[in-house]
């Protein structure tokens, strides 16, 4: 009888102490468990690169898509002096000390999206330059014939009325990896080839292409962007062509 009770003791302390494990190892896990549920259900790893595009187009659609914009600005082609864009608004992710940080609204929403799909990738981009008015380029083509002469600045500079900075439709493009400078080796850093491969995506086009200074008049400027909308600029990307070139096919 003593010996059944003391069995019986003992099975009792055996139960309740695998009780207060199981308690307290649920305990413990639980919030690691929820945590990781919680993780799963806000923000799933991406399994597939299918599955990280399809993320990104998810987020990142641009609004404006299917509005586009064509007008051609080149040496032949310049705007009047007075023209000033009446939806210029202030873009956000800019290079330290630069002071043309605008575009107009469209683009600037267009390029926010292009710099956060950069990010999602794990690419700083910033802007270096947008809207410049026809005086502001004005001083910076006078500044650059002073220092090159007049035939060298026209190779890589647009005279007043012929940029398309002042049509609050380009950007131009820098990174923390070039020291946020617009040299010829942007292109060839990630952040370069994210850009030319990606920004059609967003509506923008690299304008000056490699190999056709003799179609837009500019040495190739791979930091330069011009936004023109998404299905002109997934033509002109799909067909590695120039704005000039895209234009003459149009009917
Ligand atoms: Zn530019």
């Amino acid at each position: 009888m003593i010996r059944r009770n003391k069995r019986q003791r003992t099975q009792r302390r055996i139960i309740v102490v695998i009780i207060l494990l199981l308690f307290s190892t649920g305990f413990l896990f639980y919030p690691v468990l929820n945590k990781r549920i919680e993780a799963k259900r806000v923000d799933p790893i991406p399994s597939s690169l299918e599955q990280i595009e399809a993320d990104i187009r998810e987020i990142q659609l641009p609004s404006a898509d299917t509005e586009i914009y064509l007008d051609l600005v080149n040496k032949t082609h310049p705007l009047p002096a007075d023209y000033v864009p009446s939806d210029l608004t202030e873009v956000a992710a800019v290079a330290p000390g630069v002071t043309c940080t605008q575009l107009r609204t469209p683009a600037a929403e267009a390029f926010a999206q292009l710099l956060n799909a950069a990010a999602f990738d794990g690419y700083t981009l910033v802007l270096r330059s947008g809207y410049r008015s026809y005086e502001t380029q004005q001083k910076l083509f006078d500044g650059y014939v002073k220092k090159d002469g007049q035939n060298a600045a026209e190779q890589y500079s647009a005279p007043p009325g012929c940029s398309e900075h002042q049509m609050g439709l380009a950007v131009d493009v820098t990174s923390p990896s070039v020291n946020y400078k617009l040299k010829r080796n942007f292109g060839s850093t990630a952040e370069g080839s994210w850009l030319a491969e990606n920004a059609h995506r967003f509506g923008f086009i690299i304008r000056y292409l490699d190999g056709k200074q003799d179609i837009t008049g500019y040495i190739y400027e791979p930091w330069h962007i011009r936004y023109v909308g998404i299905q002109p600029a997934t033509e002109i990307y799909r067909q590695n062509i120039t704005l000039e070139e895209y234009l003459a096919q149009q009917p």
